[in-house]
């Protein structure tokens, strides 16, 4: 008789969750992907995959582009609010350099091709992860606790994001998250006229625009504010913070349906948590090592850490493959965290002189030099033993 099928349970059905059960699915496990929200999530946003998620999503045989439609390559510029350029990193130069240059995807586009390559009846949702109990040792199983029953399973994977319940659960000591001073607006404009990938850098303020495989567009902006800001009118804020920026982003502000801007105050972890394992249970992606978004790589460590984790649980003992997993993912997430974090500072300077000093420096970078910089992010994903 064949063995049974190992089984591994996941909560959180991000693109965390999702890449760790499409891995774990295609390394032969039995999954369960245990999502709190009643369905699909519809984020009407954008995200920009670079070429490490890309690299790890090829390890396991899954193809971003294809599945999430003709994603359009995006080369990043660096702007000021009037127009004059403070880099731009060609995407025939990040090509050349990783082999491929980043995607600009639509969110559902990317979570939907997953959960499409996951086996029937793999997911489910309405279904929140209350705990998780007992077995570390190498012969035992982990009960997981749902709000629908409970399940037993070989392996766990918190993939239950920034506020993950179940970290807050198993690390009661850990500071938990920190607001970084910064919030941020997104959204998706329905095609119209193109605009180019690019970033414009002001006083404490960013505007952001990626354009999607269909003509949309997706738009961000960031703003320095007390932390639960939330304006009464937020087309009139947005239009007051960037509506006399350059072209085109006036126009590409009057376009904007109010109703489906997304607004979330950036947080990190305070500290690094002190392993990424407890017993039966590995934490992946934000509920791991939240991040700000000055990088794009929140979602890109978290396909890296789903990619790696699967690898490691091919082995036959699954504790000793999580504690594997710390070993491989522990500094190379915690090191992007900081960097993030550091970036956001820059860039979210406001006195004028400390702003006209950062310009003059940004100019001054050699675009060679600025791709350099990009290394250990992009070219940074490696799988054990590799
Ligand atoms: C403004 C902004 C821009 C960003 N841009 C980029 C970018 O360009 N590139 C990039 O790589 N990253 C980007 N990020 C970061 C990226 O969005 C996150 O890092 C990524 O979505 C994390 O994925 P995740 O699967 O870990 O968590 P999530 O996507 O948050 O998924 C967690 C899931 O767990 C579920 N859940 C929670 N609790 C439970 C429970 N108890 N039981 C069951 N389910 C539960 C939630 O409902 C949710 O579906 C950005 C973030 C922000 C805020």
């Amino acid at each position: 008789m064949p063995e049974p099928k190992r089984h591994a349970v996941i909560a959180g059905a991000g693109i965390g969750g999702l890449t760790a059960a499409l891995a774990l699915h295609r390394q032969g496990w039995r999954i369960t992907v245990c999502e709190r929200a009643a369905g699909p999530a519809a984020v009407g946003a954008g995200i920009v995959l670079a070429p490490n998620a890309l690299r790890a999503y090829d390890a396991i045989g899954f193809d971003a582009t294809r599945a999430a439609g003709r994603a359009v390559p995006a080369s990043m510029g660096l702007r000021r609010p009037g127009g004059g350029r403070l880099g731009r990193t060609d995407t025939a130069a990040l090509t050349a350099r990783y082999g491929r240059p980043p995607l600009a995807v639509h969110r559902t586009a990317l979570t939907s091709a997953l959960a499409a390559a996951l086996p029937e009846g793999a997911l489910a949702y309405g279904t929140a992860v209350t705990a998780v109990d007992g077995a570390a040792g190498a012969g035992g199983r982990a009960v997981v606790r749902t709000a629908s029953g409970n399940l037993t399973a070989d392996a766990v994977i918190a993939a239950d994001g920034i506020h993950s319940p179940l970290r807050r659960r198993h690390f009661p000591d850990h500071p938990g998250l920190r607001y970084s001073g910064e919030t941020a607006w997104r959204t998706v404009l329905p095609a119209g006229p193109a605009a180019e990938a690019a970033e414009t850098w002001g006083r404490g303020e960013r505007f952001g625009t990626a354009p999607l495989a269909d003509g949309r567009v997706y738009l961000y902006a960031t703003a320095v504010v007390p932390e639960g800001y939330r304006p009464a009118d937020v087309r009139a804020e947005l239009l007051r913070r960037y509506g006399t920026w350059h072209d085109p982003i006036p126009a590409l502000l009057e376009r904007i349906d109010p109703g489906a801007v997304l607004q979330h105050d950036l947080y990190d972890l305070a500290a690094p948590l002190p392993r990424l394992h407890d017993g039966r249970t590995a934490w992946i992606g934000d509920a791991a090592h939240a991040m700000t978004p000055n990088l794009g790589q929140g979602g890109c460590q978290a396909v890296e850490d789903a990619v790696v984790l699967a690898h490691l649980l091919g082995g036959p003992d699954v504790p000793a493959a999580l504690a594997a997993y710390t070993r491989a993912r522990l500094a190379r997430t915690d090191a992007v965290r900081i960097r993030a974090r550091r970036m956001g500072r820059v860039a979210a300077l406001s006195h004028p002189l400390a702003v006209a000093a950062r310009d003059l420096a940004l100019r001054a970078v050699p675009a060679r030099a600025s791709l350099r910089a990009l290394d250990d992010l992009f070219d940074g994903f490696r799988l054990p033993g590799e």
